[in-house]
């Protein structure tokens, strides 16, 4: 493992062979059957033991997640702290059994089942975060779980799935770590049931293949480019800040991070240069130092992939605001960059940056910029700002994506589903809706014996 911030060795993990990987699913197929069958209010009650473990090890899991991510030590603990809320609201939430009919002739009522095995696989920019999303719903849902973090960020997860071994049965819990083919290995092995996947929309259409044969049940949280629209009436100087945290936080490493600003032309070049100012006030650095705001980027396969997106609006000959010139090493560092209104078919604007590169872009009508928002192969995420709040309401409505907020950005919540449409994905996590994703419908019916039939 390379922390990103200095590229220097934190550890190695382990490289989880074939043999071993069978070994894992088969540990979790043995354990599928007695887990299914303690009562959902006792696994209810495991959820929040599991809670209490994690709260008793946030700093130490925190600390691991900023020297395999990069994040702030602070913003590292609050995503170790969020895991064990979402245990404990995932814990609240339940599984009534429906009545379709209850009559003289029949009674019909239909309950939720678990799938069996879960394969959980997590991407690098929240390995405990992306984790809360599957982890507590699977489980409570009477699945056992196979986790796969990145190969990029491992280490936090595999403490974790350490600190949890004495408090599940064997088996109920597995992680593997590995590198290469480890996570088409576990999408596409025929003892796992469901597939709960959050990465790339090119992996995610790879394990939606290597479903296809089993008929394995699959989510898919994939790649966004979350447009935000900004109405003129803002108030500039406060939106700067808020805009900035929109599309930087954790070095815009967020799925559902801005990643395309659109700004009223009547406000365009104030709120532009408030935000370039803004951005020199923000301290980019180590982040296991003090006073850090934002870390490098976590990878060096990341790190090559935003420094080639800066190089290509270098050679279209875009205006950078602020940023465009890379740190020297070692760490992977590339300083806030802002583009200028770049052209709506560049790369910039079409691809998904997941970095600190953001293009600022112009418009003058709103019909014309729900049409470029709604542009493109990703819908996931998609924000309006504006003083008037059914004025934004309104451009909402029209903005194809799994959650639009107003006024604010990435609020979730363990109440509420999430996610993609178009290429950025299948299904939602989180909620109700996110829980019967781990589970099927099975219908059971009771014909009565009445005097007619009998
Ligand atoms: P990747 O798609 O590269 O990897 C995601 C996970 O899949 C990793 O654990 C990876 O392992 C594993 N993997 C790689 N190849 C396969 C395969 N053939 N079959 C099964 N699993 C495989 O994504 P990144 O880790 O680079 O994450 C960034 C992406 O994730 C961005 O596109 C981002 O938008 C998206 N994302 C989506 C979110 C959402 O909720 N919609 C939230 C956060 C991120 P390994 O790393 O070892 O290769």
């Amino acid at each position: 493992m390379i922390n990103p911030a200095d590229e220097s060795v934190v550890a190695f993990a382990p490289e989880c062979s074939r043999e071993e990987l069978d070994a894992a699913v088969a540990a979790a197929r043995a354990a599928a059957p007695a887990w299914a069958a303690v009562s959902f209010e006792q696994r209810q009650k495991l959820l929040l033991q599991m809670a209490d473990v994690v709260d008793a090890h946030v700093v130490e899991l925190g600390r691991l997640v900023t020297a395999e991510q990069g994040k702030t030590l602070a913003v590292a603990t609050a995503e170790v702290a969020g895991l064990s809320y979402w245990l404990r609201e995932t814990a609240a939430l339940t599984l009534p059994e429906v009545v379709n009919e209850d009559s003289a002739e029949r009674l019909s009522v239909t309950r939720r089942v678990p799938l069996g095995v879960v394969a959980a696989i997590t991407p690098w920019n929240y390995p405990m975060g992306q984790l809360s999303f599957k982890l507590g719903p699977a489980l409570l849902a009477g699945n056992t779980v196979v986790v796969k973090p990145s190969a990029f960020t491992p280490l936090s997860t595999l403490r974790l799935g350490e600190l949890l071994r004495d408090l599940l049965p064997a088996g109920v819990v597995n992680v593997v770590s590995g590198s290469g083919g480890l996570g088409s290995w576990l999408s596409g092995h025929p003892g796992i049931d469901k597939v709960s996947f959050t990465g790339s929309t090119q992996t995610g259409r790879a394990v939606m293949a290597g479903a296809a044969p089993t008929l394995t049940r699959i989510t898919l949280e994939l790649g966004g480019n979350d447009p935000a629209i900004v109405l003129p009436d803002v108030d500039v100087p406060g939106m700067a800040e808020k805009l900035f945290w929109a599309a930087f936080s954790n070095t815009g490493q967020i799925c559902l991070a801005a990643k395309r600003i659109y700004i009223h032309a009547d406000i365009y070049e104030e709120l532009t240069q408030a935000l370039a100012a803004y951005a020199a006030t923000v301290r980019i650095g180590d982040p296991r130092q003090e006073g850090t705001q934002l870390g490098p980027i976590s990878n060096r396969r990341q790190y090559e992939t935003v420094l080639d997106l800066v190089e290509d609006c270098r050679r279209q000959g875009y205006t950078f605001l602020t940023g465009g010139t890379p740190e020297p090493g070692p760490g992977f560092f590339v300083p806030v960059t802002l583009v200028d209104n770049p052209p709506e078919e560049s790369r910039i604007v079409r691809e998904e940056q997941f970095g600190p590169v953001l293009p600022l872009l112009r418009f003058d009508d709103v019909d014309d910029v729900v049409a470029r928002a709604n542009a493109g192969e990703y819908a996931l995420g998609a924000s309006v700002w504006s003083a008037d709040p059914d004025a934004a309401l309104a451009v909402a409505r029209r903005l194809d994506a799994g959650t639009v907020w107003v006024n604010e950005i990435m609020h979730l919540t363990p109440q509420v589903a999430f996610g993609g449409r178009k290429q950025s994905g299948i299904g939602v996590e989180s909620g109700h809706d996110g829980l019967i994703e781990f589970t099927e419908a099975q219908t059971i019916t009771v014909r009565h014996h009445t005097a007619a039939t009998a």
